[in-house]
């Protein structure tokens, strides 16, 4: 494998926060506010997932009239149904739902919901699950309708030091599940917790359908911060391009790890022999001020 997939795709990248809240349901901010926030921010586009919940009247905030001509919107929401393991109701991202999208009846589970945003043409994530103690049990409840694992969630770790994904997404992909990675602000606008987590899609253009189909085939990384220009797998190393790092890490199944530290590194080579046994490795990118880009997990040959 040359360079993986979410860079070997045609375009560019785009930046855009997946999971975000409004007046519609539990935040503090009209719709148009949330989306010149992200629009004045730089973002190129946002999905407002407002809770998919009746007594919110289940909206899929319609939020096409906050579009500029460098600025667009995915419709989507945060859909709920019972019960986790641990007897809370899901909490699931749906990017890419029509506005008319049915409610959810009362005898519908949480699997069975996402199975239905999957099938109506949604980028499903499974969202944060250290946040509500979601088990392996439960994430593998909802495959194969989930296409990726929220591993930042910036609200959840601003708010309650609960914000990790990855604990949850390397043991599924150890497991043999191919899920994508995605980091997200999950901003509700009552403490400072927006624009600190983002994914990065790489499309051909910002139409909304080419960010979802993006997102669905794992045309992304993550971000807190830093870049990642280039990964590319050739023989037994892998090589990053990025902004500037402080350190980059390739992680595999279980302990196998491996780093190289520097100053302002911009790109770094890294043998990939110790990640071979257990068929899967990813790359962090760590900057000076600790913030970290991540890449999805990626099978190797
Ligand atoms: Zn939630
Ligand atoms: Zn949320």
């Amino acid at each position: 494998m040359p360079l993986l997939p979410a860079f070997a795709a045609p375009g560019r990248f785009f930046k855009g926060n997946l999971h975000t809240h409004s007046t519609r349901s539990d935040a503090v901010r009209e719709p148009d506010h949330v989306c010149s926030t992200y629009r004045e921010a730089g973002y190129d586009f946002l999905a407002l997932t407002d809770h998919f919940l009746p007594q919110y009247g289940f909206p899929v905030t319609d939020t096409r009239p906050y579009r500029t001509n460098s600025f667009t919107t995915i419709m989507g929401a945060e859909v709920h149904a019972p019960a986790t393991e641990l007897g809370e109701k899901w909490h699931i991202l749906a990017v890419g739902l029509p506005l008319d999208f049915a409610p959810t009846e009362p005898a519908e589970t949480g699997p069975q919901l996402a199975a239905r945003c999957a099938a109506a043409g949604a980028f499903v994530a499974i969202a944060h699950p250290q946040w509500y103690g979601l088990t392996l049990a439960d994430a593998e409840s909802m495959l194969p309708a989930a296409h990726a694992v929220e591993v930042y969630n910036h609200g959840c770790a601003v708010g309650s030091d609960r914000g990790d994904g990855w604990a949850l997404l390397d043991a599924l992909t150890s497991r043999g599940h191919d899920l994508h990675a995605c980091a997200t602000d999950d901003a509700h606008f009552k403490y400072p917790d927006w624009c600190g987590g983002w994914t990065m899609v790489k499309a051909e253009s910002a139409d909304p359908q080419a960010l979802v189909a993006a997102l669905r085939a794992g045309h992304c990384y993550s971000s807190q911060g830093p870049e990642i220009h280039a990964i590319d797998v050739t023989g037994n190393e892998v090589s990053v391009a990025c902004s500037p790092a402080r350190s980059v890490t390739v992680l595999g199944h279980a302990s196998a790890d491996r780093v190289v530290f520097g100053e302002g590194l911009r790109e770094a080579r890294l043998d990939l022999g110790k990640f071979r046994p257990g068929g899967w490795a990813r790359v962090v990118v760590t900057d000076d001020l600790g913030r970290r880009a991540w890449s999805n997990p990626f099978r190797l040959a």
